[in-house]
């Protein structure tokens, strides 16, 4: 048993909740930090704080007497939310992230992962639906389509500078499309495969099969499940390796068959109805390359096993919203009958 005291921040969110569970499983002791309790379910963190970020005492807070930090906080969302919301999401990600990298230092913290993101490669590179992989390399020369993409590449870089010149032993990886269950699934900051489980799980419970999807739907993007995220994690934290590096799937789908994939999990035929929405790039995708060579290891539960996993869940999720607007109507209904 490892007796290492482990930080994640961003605790409360998807991918933070799931690593910190996995990490109590191997031993660890764990502190969660966030600005909100995870929604869905209980943490399993030794100990939780609910701390805002973007404020220097705060992080100085959350990573006293820690060993190992991974560092998940962030104010993000799917495209609906990424491509609206670019000072917001500049200002407080850049707060957050130098000052919990600065307050690592300050602490003597031993290790530190940064979560960037795929969105820092060049909108370039990403024209086509039958893009060409992205290389780690293919960051550079830098033009992320989205302010989200910029604030990672310039921590990125800020990791770099911190481990050469400070002696931080940092990691960074570069996420593509995690999904799964206990993820935000609406209110305007879910992504795309929560979105699509959520509007075919509405079509499921109304019988109406009409399914909107942004654009037309031919963007490609490759998803990879939360297990094998929380895997890749550790083992990055585990080995030596310092510069960015992908963490992904390589099966790229339209979106058009991400829906029909959990149209089939979901036991549905849908009609795809096209609206104007935010798309981002036109394709892109993971290459592994890197990755299999220094962890020795990729992701492999396919997008099949994966939204037979998730899907479940966000159906309940849904059958649950609408019984509480059911039973709310029903209030209503009743106190308005007595009142008249
Ligand atoms: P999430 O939104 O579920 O979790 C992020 C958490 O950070 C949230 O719980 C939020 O409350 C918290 N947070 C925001 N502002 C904060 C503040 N000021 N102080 C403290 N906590 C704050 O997102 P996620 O999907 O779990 O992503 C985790 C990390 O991985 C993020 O850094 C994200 O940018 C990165 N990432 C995720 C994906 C993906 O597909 N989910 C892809 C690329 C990169």
């Amino acid at each position: 048993m490892s007796k290492d005291r482990v930080l994640v921040t961003g605790a409360g969110g998807f991918i933070g909740h799931h690593l910190v569970t996995a990490l109590k499983q191997m031993g660890y002791w764990v502190r969660g930090v966030d600005l909100k309790n995870p929604e869905y379910a209980e943490t399993d963190a030794d100990e939780f704080f609910l701390l805002d970020l973007r404020r220097w005492e705060n992080c100085l807070k959350a990573s006293e007497s820690i060993d190992e930090v991974y560092a998940l906080a962030a104010d993000m969302g799917g495209m609906g939310f990424i491509s609206n919301h670019h000072a917001e999401i500049l200002h407080n990600n850049i707060l957050i992230n130098t000052h919990s990298l600065e307050a690592a230092r300050v602490q003597g913290v031993g290790k530190y992962l940064f979560t960037s993101s795929a969105c820092v490669y060049p909108e370039h590179r990403q024209t086509d639906t039958d893009v060409i992989p992205l290389k780690e390399d293919d960051a550079y020369p830098a033009f992320p389509q989205d302010a989200y993409g910029w604030e990672k590449l310039v921590i990125e870089r800020l990791c770099m500078h911190y481990r050469d010149e400070y002696d931080l032993s940092t990691r960074v990886v570069r996420f593509h499309n995690i999904f799964g269950p206990l993820g935000t699934w609406d209110g305007g900051r879910e992504k795309a495969p929560a979105a699509l489980c959520r509007k075919i799980a509405k079509a499921k419970m109304t019988g109406d099969a009409t399914v909107e999807i942004w654009g037309d739907g031919e963007q490609t993007r490759s998803f990879c499940y939360i297990d094998d995220c929380v895997t890749g994690l550790i083992k990055l934290m585990k080995s030596e390796f310092s510069d960015p590096i992908n963490l992904g799937q390589d099966r790229m789908v339209s979106i058009n068959q991400l829906a029909d994939i959990i149209a089939n999990v979901a036991g549905v035929s849908i009609q795809r109805k096209h609206i104007p929405g935010p798309q981002g790039v036109r394709g892109r995708n993971s290459d592994n390359t890197l990755l299999r060579q220094i962890l020795d290891w990729e992701p492999s539960i396919s997008l099949e096993e994966g939204f037979a996993r998730t899907y479940p869940w966000i159906e309940q999720q849904v059958q649950e919203q609408q019984h509480g607007a059911n039973a709310v109507t029903e209030v209503v209904a009743a106190a308005t009958s007595v009142a008249s």
